[in-house]
């Protein structure tokens, strides 16, 4: 897979004059983590569209910092599965893991400014802070045990080889923020409280490492799934506290099954691979997809492509997509 190893910005030279219009960039980030599903196209859908309707570009980001549970094989997957949707990307696919210097130069500057100090507790409590919280794993807000560390304080531990994360001292909550799709946003203190940068295993942790990709990226619209709406705060934070410009948010509703419940195994096999081999063809799920965004008045095989000119995040609706088509269903 090729890598890029330049932090991407917005400049014009080497686009084409199309590209040049817009200084929007936009971006997909999929963890290879699983496997791609109706959820994740829709919400990929929106980000592309978004971009590519004001002629912007899109970033290809593959979020591997977060192994152990990062699968074999899904990243190529997921390049696949965009491919097969029909949502292109002009830079990238990015890894993150050959990216560590960046993370680590950014961690440092937290360090010397006291923003992060380190945190010896379970490697249980910390693993869950680590990772992309989407809103049912998250724990309670940290007790702040071991707030009263200084950065230099990690010299200490280390010699005595304890273990230890990196945890930002964050502002209080509640935060308020404003959201392109949601409007005024409020995360609420109950899900707020310091938070890991820097994992104990010597890597970043999700929050970190999105910022800096980010912000190297000249990302200047990150679209993504509702379910991160807590993370946006978090990572508001340290863009302040890194001096970086901070890009536009914009939360859209989940998929979900029958239940109500983010769209899942339990709810069958909704893996874009499980559809493409059962013959659904991706103009079928595009059209689909793009009818419960409001784009068709009723669900009919569209490209991606086809959809730029009847983008609009204002018909979206406030509610989850409860996803009921038996596509693939043996
Ligand atoms: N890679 C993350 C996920 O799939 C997305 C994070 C983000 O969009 O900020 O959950
Ligand atoms: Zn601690």
């Amino acid at each position: 897979m090729p890598i890029s190893r330049e932090p991407i910005g917005g400049s014009c030279e080497a686009g084409t004059v199309e590209r040049c219009r817009s200084s929007v960039v936009g971006r997909l980030a999929p963890s290879p983590t699983g496997a791609q599903h109706v959820g994740n196209a829709r919400t990929y859908l929106i980000a592309w569209l978004s971009a590519r309707s004001r002629s912007g570009r899109v970033v290809l980001r593959i979020e591997d910092i977060d192994s152990p549970r990062v699968k074999p094989g899904a990243a190529e997957q997921a390049l696949e599965d965009l491919r097969w949707l029909g949502l292109d990307w002009d830079d990238g696919p990015i890894l993150q893991t050959p990216r560590l210097p960046l993370y680590q130069a950014a961690l440092d500057k937290l360090k010397a400014a006291e923003r992060v100090y380190p945190c010896t507790c379970t490697r249980a409590d910390i693993e869950r802070a680590a990772s992309a919280p989407h809103l049912d794993h998250e724990g309670p807000p940290y007790p702040g045990t071991c707030a009263h560390r200084r950065a230099a304080d990690a010299a200490v531990l280390e010699r005595t080889g304890q273990r230890f994360a990196w945890r930002f001292r964050s502002e209080p909550g509640p935060f308020r923020f404003e959201d392109a799709f949601l409007g005024a946003v409020t995360v609420p203190a109950e899900l707020c409280g310091d938070f890991v940068v820097w994992k104990s295993a010597g890597t970043p942790a999700y929050q970190l490492a999105v910022v800096v990709d980010d912000a190297a990226m000249g990302v200047t619209e990150v679209i993504r799934g509702d379910d991160l709406v807590p993370s946006t705060p978090r990572q508001l934070q340290l863009y302040r506290a890194l001096a970086l410009t901070p890009p536009r948010f914009c939360h859209v509703p989940l998929v979900v099954g029958p239940d109500g419940r983010r769209l899942a195994k339990r709810h069958g096999d909704t893996r874009l691979s499980t559809l493409r081999q059962a013959g659904v063809r991706a103009e079928e799920l595009i059209g689909y997809l793009a009818h419960s965004c409001g784009w068709l008045d009723r669900p009919r095989p569209i490209s991606a492509r086809e959809l730029i000119p009847r983008f609009d995040l204002r018909t979206i609706p406030r509610q989850p997509l409860v996803f009921t088509e038996r596509w693939g269903a043996a």
